[in-house]
């Protein structure tokens, strides 16, 4: 499957782990947003959140669990932090295996909503 985050859950594209268990491997974004940007994804393929399904439902819950762990581990968590899940075109989502970003470091520009041009 030609999917750039199986292929970083495999090892054959190098990327910068933070965390791994089984289930759930986290890694610095190529392209960071944020002084403290990391992706956190299902080892599993799941494309989308639309794709998710009950019995995915503990998988998802343990996305969560890593993400508030890692961003005590970054020392963010008091500070403040964001999570965004990009889903399809108009989300933005570029890569489509499930994932989870947090974003955090400094002060967060509000991002939600409509795009007005
Ligand atoms: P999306 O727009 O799908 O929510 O986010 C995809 C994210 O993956 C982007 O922030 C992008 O910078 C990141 N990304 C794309 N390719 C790679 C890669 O090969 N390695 C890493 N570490 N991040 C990547
Ligand atoms: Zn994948």
């Amino acid at each position: 499957m030609d999917c750039i985050f199986c292929k970083i859950t495999e090892g054959t594209i190098p990327s910068k782990k933070v965390f791994e268990n089984e289930r759930i491997v986290a890694f610095h974004d190529i392209s960071p947003a944020a002084p403290v940007h990391i992706l956190i994804i299902p080892k599993k393929h799941i494309p989308t959140m639309n794709d998710v399904t009950e019995e995915d439902g503990p998988l998802v819950a343990e996305l969560f669990a890593a993400a508030r762990q890692i961003a005590r581990e970054q020392g963010i968590a008091e500070s403040g932090y964001r999570l965004v899940n990009n889903v399809n075109q108009d989300g933005g989502q570029v890569v489509y295996h499930l994932h989870v970003h947090l974003l955090g470091g400094s002060k967060l520009s509000p991002i939600l909503g409509e795009i007005k041009s």
